[in-house]
């Protein structure tokens, strides 16, 4: 009898566990065609820069992704799994877990498509390059996309930590913009594909964050070029988005239209 029981007990342990398992897979393959949004780049460029979540809870989300950290300190580069911080001083770091985010995309990453990119002379020829892919396989996707190669020309920028009361990110930007100029370097673009009606909550089309396979250089790019690479995507047809119960975030009028700022503090331009 007590033989049966213990039977019967380790066969229950053994269903739970199975349906727990499962559970736990059925959310990964969810998760894997999902782009998870922390808050609106239109929240971040009218100055909401309070963390939303944690890392730690942000790679629950992905693997992969881009994005920035409380205050805006530094431009947040996600690859295989670890969260890196390229700070306004040009150095970077692995964000610590409880470092908090104002703003992010992220996805578990699973390459789609392969494409070999070659004489890319300047972003429009990036970006061109890469809506190809895109107008062939679904403009009204998402994609994200990582092109690991040596660039002969990387010129990224990075921004100084923000102090309260917070400025606006084109303000911000005017006088704590870093920017850095490497040559030669090989390392890793991740970037972010979002349709054209994503208009009023993030920037449509392109948007690439860098990093350098030592890990020590990154940021957000504004220029570069490079003879070859290969370019893997990850269609992702599923969107989901975390917001703040904060006081100060449920005043703000998000759609109010700030394209003009996000067009400047995405590209440099005026
Ligand atoms: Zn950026």
């Amino acid at each position: 009898m007590k033989k049966l029981l213990l039977t019967l007990i380790s066969a229950a342990l053994i269903v739970s566990f199975t349906a727990c398992s499962s559970q736990e897979k059925a959310k990964t393959e969810a998760d894997k065609e999902t782009v998870y949004q922390v808050a609106l780049l239109q929240s971040l460029t009218q100055g909401y820069y309070d963390g939303i979540v944690k890392v730690s809870e942000l790679k629950e989300h992905g693997d992969i992704g881009i994005g920035t950290f409380e205050g805006v300190n530094g431009e947040m580069i996600v690859l295989d799994g670890k969260v890196y911080q390229a700070l306004g001083d040009g150095t970077v770091k692995e964000a610590d877990k409880d470092e908090t985010v104002p703003f992010s995309n992220v996805t578990f990453f699973e390459a789609d498509i392969k494409e070999s990119l070659t004489d890319i002379k300047n972003m429009d020829g990036l970006k061109s390059a890469l809506d190809k892919v895109v107008d062939k396989n679904g403009k009204n996707m998402f994609y994200f996309v990582k092109v690991n190669g040596t660039f002969e020309k990387m010129f990224v920028r990075s921004e100084l930590k923000q102090e309260k009361p917070y400025k606006s990110l084109d303000k911000a930007l005017e006088t704590d913009q870093r920017e850095f100029d490497y040559k030669d370097i090989k390392g890793t673009i991740v970037g972010l594909y979002c349709p054209d009606y994503m208009g009023g909550l993030n920037a449509v089309g392109w948007h690439f964050h860098f990093i350098s396979d030592d890990r020590e250089k990154g940021g957000h790019i504004l220029d570069l070029n490079f003879k070859s690479a290969e370019a893997e995507l990850d269609i992702t047809p599923q969107f989901d988005m975390k917001l703040s119960d904060n006081e100060t975030f449920q005043g703000m009028e998000l759609a109010k239209n700030v394209d003009d700022a996000i067009k400047k503090v995405e590209t440099n331009e005026e």
